[in-house]
């Protein structure tokens, strides 16, 4: 049995509240360990330990700051597999996932490697007699994450390597149903060289939560998990002064045009909807065909399919999805697929007396595929976050359309379809934060942001790319006269450039 506590200070230490809960191994559903629940006060000793180290490490030069990042990538590199590994274990997910979601963080460290470019500000000689003008990005000074369970290394990586770079101290705050990775990370930036104090690592439930979002010394906090959590950490958080982006759930559809190559959007959909068991915020959960004759089509290619699918403890390499990652989550998926039945939608694959051999008490779940699902069930509206999907029957293009861009979730959407002009329009028009268009799963890559709409994203600016730059610095504009040659006497009026 494993015990987590907090990494504060460069290193590891127990929890001292007297809390903690249980984390699993959903392949086996065994509890491999116990994570410390922090107190306020051990918040507020990783607050102080950062906010000692910050100055120092926002006075080093930016190169210098890029050199720890370089050799974070040179060290996790290293110990891919066995991260994988862990990751697996605690998560569920498949190894080749688990590697995936290592290397999506990894390019955001990659990203920020370029820290020393990113931070360049603007300058404008004699912008009036002898007069210069510039900006300047400067930290913020401690900052803070909180993570959810279903990407351990890629969400935290998101938030803490462009925080960092940007000469910030970090909270990170990750999910205590899989703690192990993050601690980890922590540990490999200290070997990189990262300075004791600028990334902290407290565990914790909503205590934890609530001492990050009333601290006055935190001056900006990132969130990723469901909505209803996001929308309370951005009022709490804005409430309180600090700078807020908070990213929550998601109901991603994917609209099959009658011209779509049917068998590549059906490996999409399959792809996208039941990789990681359906436990991603970018997971296609909705299909839209348009038109009876595609939509029938589809079912034809789709039934087998998901029939077909490979369900396996998370350390076989043949598996397509693994475990969910808790025992109450997978009831709760369940319970989704029976209210499903008594809402009348058409249950055509179901998956939810799956057995795995040998590993009977594992948080199991075959595909489910439901048919003939209408907006107004609650299996449409709600989030489920399973091995589910849902397939909507849209008369034509612009039902289609209307589908994704009047629910209430806004994250990411797909379109297939052979038509460039439908495609076009639909990039366009479509109300939703991030569009792939044959491509199921658009998460930008690290130099561009990622963020979605409505009840999937609140707050202004994005997740990594350029945006990650400008939430984790406040910009300073410096107006400068040099020589100094004032002219005799007070000015009365307001400066102008006339
Ligand atoms: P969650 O909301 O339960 O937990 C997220 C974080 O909030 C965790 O660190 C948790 O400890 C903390 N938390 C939980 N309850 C809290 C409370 N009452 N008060 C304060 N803090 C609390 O989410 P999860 O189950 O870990 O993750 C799955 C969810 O995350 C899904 O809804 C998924 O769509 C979403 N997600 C969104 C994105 C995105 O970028 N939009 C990415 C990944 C996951």
């Amino acid at each position: 049995m494993r015990e987590v506590g907090h990494f504060i200070g460069g290193k590891q230490v127990p929890g001292k509240s007297g809390r903690t809960t249980e984390f699993f191994q959903p392949m086996t559903g065994e509890v491999i360990g116990r994570v410390a629940l922090a107190s306020r006060d051990e918040l507020r000793q990783a607050v102080e330990n950062a906010k000692a180290a910050q100055p120092a490490w926002a006075a080093t030069n930016p190169q210098r700051r890029a050199r720890v990042m370089m050799k974070f990538l040179e060290l996790i590199a290293k110990e891919t597999d066995s991260l994988a590994e862990l990751l697996a274990r605690e998560h569920g997910k498949t190894i080749p996932d688990a590697k995936g979601d290592i290397q999506r963080g990894v390019e955001v460290v990659e990203f920020a490697c370029g820290i020393p470019h990113l931070l360049k500000g603007e300058f404008t000689e004699g912008a009036g007699p002898g007069i210069d003008m510039y900006s300047i990005r400067q930290p913020l000074g401690v900052v803070a994450g909180i993570t959810p369970f279903n990407f351990p290394a890629m969400i935290p990586m998101w938030k803490f390597a462009p925080a960092i770079a940007c000469g910030n101290a970090f909270i990170l705050k990750p999910s205590e149903r899989d703690p192990g990775v993050p601690m980890r990370l922590a540990e490999i930036m200290i070997e990189a060289g990262l300075p004791a104090g600028i990334l902290n690592v407290v565990n914790g439930d909503k205590e934890a939560v609530d001492a990050i979002l009333d601290d006055p010394d935190i001056k900006a906090v990132g969130f990723v998990g469901s909505s209803p959590i996001a929308q309370y950490v951005y009022s709490r958080a804005t409430a309180n002064g600090k700078r807020a982006h908070c990213f929550g759930g998601a109901k991603n559809h994917m609209i099959i045009m009658p011209d779509a190559d049917l068998d590549q959007a059906a490996d999409a959909l399959i792809g996208a909807g039941y990789g990681s068991a359906g436990e991603r915020c970018m997971a296609v959960s909705v299909a839209v065909p348009v038109g009876k004759a595609t939509a029938d089509a589809l079912m034809d290619k789709l039934i087998p399919r998901v029939e077909n699918l490979k369900v396996g403890p998370s350390t076989d390499p043949s598996a397509d999805f693994g475990p969910l990652v808790t025992k109450a989550h997978m009831e709760k998926v369940r319970s989704y697929v029976d209210l499903g039945v008594q809402e009348g939608a058409k249950l055509v694959v179901d998956g939810r007396d799956f057995k795995m051999q040998g590993y009977e008490n594992g948080f199991y779940m075959g595909g489910c595929l439901f048919d003939e699902v209408r907006p107004d069930m609650r299996i449409y509206k709600e989030e489920i976050f399973g091995p589910v999907l849902s397939v909507v029957r849209a008369k034509n293009y612009d039902e289609a359309l209307r589908l994704p861009s009047e629910h209430e979730y806004g994250n990411g959407v797909a379109i297939y379809t052979r038509d460039g002009d439908a495609a076009r329009d639909f990039a366009s028009k479509v109300n939703v934060g991030m569009v792939g268009v044959n491509v199921p799963i658009p998460v930008p890559l690290a130099y561009y942001t990622f963020g979605g709409w409505k009840a999937s994203g609140f707050g202004d600016l994005n997740q990594h790319g350029p945006d990650a730059v400008r939430f984790y610095t406040k910009t300073k504009t410096v107006t400068s006269r040099w020589p100094s040659g004032i002219k005799e006497g007070a000015e009365f009026s307001i400066p102008t450039m006339r």
